[in-house]
């Protein structure tokens, strides 16, 4: 039988994947054995090696979020999953979900929690500031919300969220504290028991320094005492924590088909986690402060402001830095691009407005650091510098 199209000639060529030094806004660049846990033979999804594998994901992401949650896995999909498997198990049609916006994450949460039916209410600061614990319990005591949503790490605009005393707060106004931490957890002490916060979820390919694929997440006695009583359905299947849960063992009964896990990405995951643990938290937290430290200390030298002028609203992960009147902040990426380092460029509100310097999990070292405000200085010269006939001098 003759096919009806022939095979595209692309794919008779090798795969080429050049090194880069990826200082974006992620993913970040993994170590040596994560990427080679993500070759290692496959297994299928409920052999008794590969549960205990999952097993060994699940006490490591308890260990990362500071957690004793036993309804705590790794959902297959990058961190929007995470966003969505927690709104969509959360959220009952006309329930009012509170959202945090100061950049494009409180934006992306408000679209998902529109979509499930959800009355979104939100509270807003401009790009580069964070919420009080005033400006939340005004919001609060306004919209009487059953869900609050803020991001830890809003990396959008550089902006590290306080999270303590914000879950007892929402605990006091029978809210349920949802928080992202996407772009923070491993770089930011995060403290999800002692913090009292409801739902967290982070993804795999910033601090921990995995390939994109994997979203960890963790449900509090609170949040599963509300999917416990949900008088309607989840409305995702594949995001359904019921199921999730028995398929990660987090229940007493026998595991169940659920879907099949990304082998690979969850051997990944396993070694990116081990790394974490190995390291240590408290020393995680202050390799990436000391990075984030010397990243700003080198932009001044260079006249460059972060976004963020409150010092204690600056993320550690990654740093918006200001595009100076008249410089041209695309030819400034394209030219560190040429250089094999990724520097970004704003999102949404922030686009056009700012750089994004990630120093994220392998990427937070003095070398590193030094690396990219190297290639940032050399880029804004190149970008900056009289044009000729001939092209730039
Ligand atoms: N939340 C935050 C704070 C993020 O920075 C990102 C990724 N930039 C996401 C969610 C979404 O993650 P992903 O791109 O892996 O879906």
């Amino acid at each position: 039988m003759a096919v009806d199209y022939q095979p595209p000639q692309c794919l008779s060529r090798p795969i080429e994947v050049p090194s880069k030094l990826l200082m974006g806004a992620g993913p970040s660049n993994a170590a040596e054995n994560v990427l080679k846990a993500g070759s290692l033979p496959l297994l299928g999804h409920l052999h008794t090696e590969f549960t205990q594998i999952m097993d060994d994901v699940k006490q490591g992401i308890q260990y990362a979020f500071q957690t004793t949650n036993t309804l705590t896995l790794a959902i297959s999909g990058t961190g929007h999953a995470g966003m969505e498997a927690a709104l969509c198990n959360l959220i009952e049609r006309n329930d009012v979900v509170l959202i945090g916006i100061n950049g494009i994450w409180g934006e992306r949460a408000a679209d998902m929690a529109n979509r499930q039916g959800a009355d979104v209410q939100t509270v807003t600061k401009v790009a580069g500031e964070n919420f009080s614990l005033a400006d939340i319990e005004a919001a609060l005591l306004q919209h009487k919300p059953a869900v609050l949503f803020l991001a830890q790490g809003e990396s959008s605009t550089g902006v590290v969220q306080p999270i303590e005393g914000f879950g007892a707060l929402c605990t006091k106004h029978n809210c349920l504290l949802l928080v992202d931490t996407v772009a923070s957890l491993g770089g930011e002490p995060f403290y999800m028991d002692r913090w009292q916060v409801d739902v967290v979820y982070t993804g795999s390919q910033k601090v921990l320094g995995a390939p994109p694929g994997t979203a960890p997440i963790s449900f509090g006695p609170r949040a599963v005492a509300k999917i416990a009583g949900r008088k309607t359905p989840i409305s995702s299947f594949y995001f359904d924590m019921n199921w999730l849960g028995n398929y990660w063992g987090c229940d007493s009964q026998p595991r169940k088909y659920h879907h099949t896990a990304p082998i690979s990405s969850i051997y990944a995951l396993r070694e990116a986690l081990a790394l974490l643990a190995n390291e240590g938290l408290e020393n995680s937290w202050n390799r990436h402060r000391q990075s984030r430290d010397r990243l700003i200390s080198g932009l001044a030298k260079l006249n460059l402001k972060p976004l963020a002028s409150e010092p204690a609203a600056r993320l550690t992960c990654i740093t918006a830095i200001q595009v100076p009147d008249g410089v041209d902040w695309k030819s400034v990426t394209t030219h560190a691009m040429s250089m094999r380092v990724e520097i970004a460029g704003g999102l949404g509100p922030t686009a056009g407005r700012i750089w994004r310097v990630g120093l994220m999990g392998q990427n937070a070292t003095d070398e590193r650091v030094d690396r990219v405000l190297e290639v940032l200085a050399e880029s804004i010269k190149s970008a900056t510098a009289p044009v000729t006939v001939m092209g730039r001098l």
